[in-house]
């Protein structure tokens, strides 16, 4: 081989894996496409690359895809089978680990966003932002379990399980998805359900993004989106290892209508305890399940207790507009309470210099009445999940506060909060669920054209 033809080919690398036949010809996929291919050079590259966490912004992708049907994402499955360029599916960029985009091609479907109802069922645009859901599904009175941020994209949530701040009455995002259209390894549009690839359908809900194809569309089972009450509460510093103590014995068995947050946090020299939440129900039957609590804690230094319309609310919980920050994250499932010595180590380190919260959410409920392996989200017998965020690029703190809770917590993780420096991740996000995911990927993906750093 020629000099030329040695470097030709080694600018190939990055792209080419075994079994590709062909190489990329990136103009050739711009024909016959409805949706748009992004290319370094065109003048939207730099927005059409980025993720929400800033902290990926030097990655440059080879082309971002924005597709506008699951035709469009079949062609574009079939482009990198053929040519070995990898492909990352993308819906709302909110991957903690910027394990939606990558040097090859970045498959997009955020334009594929249409919400439509119908007899008490939701179809979904693989890549609707959360709000746009809430909101367009409110014009008809409903809504869907989902997280809090506005800005994530259904598909992302609900295919890592998606914990949110009604799960404990309506369950996990995944628990209502009734049916979902994947597009795979082999460029085929599967329409999945419990009757129809069931192992597939299983995998959707809660194996995680990225793993098994490209979604384009999730039919989920609504719910009847009533007034509700939200509540924020906060305590002086002092109060911290008391209020963890007294939350994780209150949350997690509440009544199914009560669903409540647990924050420690340090910004800079302020330090922060607050207990907030959401009520399916009035402001009175509200405080008298908030009694209990109260009466261990002592009076909040602060509190807020509100009626509010089901849309409201979840503006209020996504806590305004998503602003693009660097963070970085850990997390843990917590199936037992933290002891005293757990609970001072928690509070302890968040009491260190720096910028960073825990954020503990209630489990129970409704989550918890579906088996562990009914879904492929595990976690059914948790009592609550333990976030922890640091703001910046650097990991230290996070590795410190993880290490410090593993005696008290394990190693139980949520895929959804993915962890690059994870050690037994397989276990830890899908536990005895972990050989049916590797059976459905084998079936659907032999090959491995989805792949991820921690992908099944
Ligand atoms: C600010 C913030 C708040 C959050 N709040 C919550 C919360 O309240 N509850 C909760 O449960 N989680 C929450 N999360 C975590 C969130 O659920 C995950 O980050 C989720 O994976 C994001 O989905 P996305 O579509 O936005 O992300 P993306 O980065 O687009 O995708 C995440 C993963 O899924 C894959 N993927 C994306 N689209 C598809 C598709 N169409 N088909 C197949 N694979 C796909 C990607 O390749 C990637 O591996 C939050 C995250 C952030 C950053």
């Amino acid at each position: 081989m020629h000099r030329r033809d040695l470097l030709k080919a080694s600018a190939l690398l990055p792209f080419l894996t075994a079994g590709a036949t062909a190489p990329p010809d990136w103009a050739g996929l711009r024909r016959g496409l409805s949706g748009t291919l992004v290319r370094p050079g065109d003048a939207s590259y730099d927005q059409a690359r980025r993720l929400f966490n800033p902290v990926y912004d030097a990655i440059r992708p080879g082309g971002v895809a924005y597709c506008a049907s699951s035709a469009d994402v079949a062609r574009y499955v079939s482009f990198a089978r053929t040519t070995g360029v990898p492909l990352t599916p993308r819906s709302g960029g909110h991957s903690y680990a910027g394990w939606s985009t990558g040097s090859g091609l970045v498959v997009d479907v955020s334009r594929m966003n249409t919400v439509a109802y119908r007899d008490g069922l939701a179809t979904i645009g693989a890549g609707a932002k959360l709000m746009d859901v809430y909101t367009k599904l409110a014009a008809h009175g409903v809504s869907i379990p989902g997280g809090s941020c506005p800005t994530v994209g259904v598909a992302g949530l609900a295919l890592g399980g998606g914990i949110g701040v009604v799960a404990r009455k309506h369950g996990l995002t995944c628990d209502k998805l009734e049916s979902v259209r994947i597009v795979t390894a082999d460029g085929r549009v599967l329409d999945c359900d419990e009757r129809h690839h069931d192992g597939l359908y299983w995998a959707c809900r809660g194996g995680g993004g990225g793993n098994f194809g490209v979604v384009t569309s999730m039919t989920f089972r609504t719910h009847a989106a009533r007034d509700v009450t939200v509540f924020f509460l906060h305590w002086p510093w002092a109060r911290a290892a008391k209020a963890v103590k007294a939350w994780q014995s209150w949350a997690p068995t509440a009544p199914d209508e009560l669903w409540s947050t647990l924050h420690l946090s340090r910004e800079h020299t302020a330090l922060d305890v607050s207990i907030g939440g959401l009520y399916l129900g009035g402001q009175a039957a509200l405080e008298r399940h908030l009694a209990p609590l109260t009466a261990k804690l002592g009076p909040p230094s602060s509190r807020v207790v509100r009626g509010v319309t089901y849309l409201r609310a979840m503006q209020i919980m996504a806590g305004g507009p998503a602003v693009r920050e660097s963070f970085t994250a850990k997390s843990h499932i917590a199936y037992g309470r933290l002891g005293a010595d757990g609970i001072a180590a928690l509070v302890s380190h968040v009491a260190r210099p720096g910028r960073h919260a825990v954020l503990l959410d209630a489990f129970g409920g409704a989550i918890s009445r579906v088996s562990p392996g009914d879904t492929a989200f595990p976690h059914r017998r948790a009592l609550f999940s333990v976030q922890y965020y640091q703001q910046g690029t650097s990991r230290s703190w996070l590795r410190g506060v993880h290490a410090a809770m593993r005696p008290e917590l394990g190693d139980h993780a949520y895929v959804n909060y993915i962890d690059p420096d994870l050690t037994g991740w397989r276990s830890a996000y899908y536990g005895g669920n972990l050989d049916r995911l590797a059976r459905v990927k084998s079936t659907y993906d032999p090959d491995r054209l989805f792949r991820l750093p921690q992908g099944i």
